[in-house]
């Protein structure tokens, strides 16, 4: 008895017209699904980011199909002019490296495809942020990933600020040269979470560290990164209050602030109960 082609091996068999989301790898080409060499091996083009990047991957996979450079700030006229070819022919869409859409270019795309209610569809796969996830050992039962921090100091500190009250690990996407910016920035508004960094998933010099930032900033410091970073930031309750020494925290925020705004800004860096932490501040205070 034979082995089953796998679809790799397999002839094409013609795609009904649409828009195929395809996932590529990141980093490790033996992540591609068979599932999305199967789409992109019977597409009739790929819409891409970077025809040099996306060519070199199908060139690795034996398949050769015209590549149309998109991205999300393409003029309105030429995705008209792209979403009229899903009419008759298959497109399938890929971004340099992950899944589409995902901190990459798409969404205007899809919008705009099932806008004219044509068919969408969606081949799953790689995606740097669900991997970091995954390696770091964060609690994923919550997670809120928010692309890419802002480069400017204050915006960074503000939207760092901002989402520290929400319970779940913060999943972000992060360049090396400005790691220690961020972790920097997390020192400040969170200095007693739980963080990781995922650098070089599915790579050689894959790696990921975890500890609170100040640990990580000492590394990093030593350690200059390189490479691509997943950043992480655990869930208010995952560094255990009992380690916490909340009265040493209120004291320090009491040489500064009134109690209510120790409170707030303890209860904001630990996750422990504001009301909980604004009696004792004030008991503090009495002292
Ligand atoms: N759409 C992609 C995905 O699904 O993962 C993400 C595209 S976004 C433009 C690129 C960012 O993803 C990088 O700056 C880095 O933060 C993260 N990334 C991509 N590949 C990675 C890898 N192998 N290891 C760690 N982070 C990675």
């Amino acid at each position: 008895m034979s082995d089953a082609p796998t679809a790799a091996q397999s002839c094409p068999k013609p795609l009904s017209p649409g828009l195929y989301i395809v996932a590529t790898p990141i980093g490790n080409l033996g992540d591609i699904t068979l599932r999305a060499i199967e789409m992109l091996r019977a597409c009739d083009a790929v819409a891409c980011e970077d025809t040099r990047v996306t060519g070199r991957l199908l060139k690795h996979l034996g398949i050769s199909r015209p590549l149309w450079r998109y991205d999300d700030h393409a003029e309105p006229r030429d995705r008209e002019r792209l979403v009229e070819s899903m009419r008759t022919r298959a497109v399938a869409l890929v971004s340099d490296a992950g899944t589409p859409l995902v901190s990459d270019p798409g969404y205007r795309l899809v919008n705009a495809v099932r806008a004219e209610g044509l068919p969408v569809t969606v081949v799953p796969g790689p995606c740097a942020a669900i991997a970091g996830l995954a390696v770091s050992g964060l609690p994923n039962d919550r997670f809120l990933f928010a692309g890419f921090l802002p480069v400017r100091d204050k915006a960074r500190t503000d939207m760092l600020a901002g989402l520290a009250g929400i319970e779940a690990t913060l999943v972000f996407y992060e360049t090396a040269p400005r790691l220690l910016k961020s972790l920097a920035a997390i020192a400040e508004t969170m200095p007693y979470r739980e963080v990781a960094v995922a650098r070089e998933l599915t790579k050689l010099h894959e790696e990921c560290r975890r500890s609170l930032p100040a640990g990580l900033i000492a590394w990093y410091e030593a350690h200059p990164p390189k490479g691509e970073i997943v950043l992480l930031v655990g869930p208010p309750e995952d560094h255990g209050h009992e380690e916490v020494d909340a009265d040493a925290l209120l004291r320090e925020a009491l040489a500064t602030l009134k109690p209510s705004q120790a409170a707030a800004q303890v209860a904001r860096n630990t996750g422990i109960d504001r009301r909980e932490l604004y009696a004792r501040a004030m008991e503090l205070q009495r002292e």
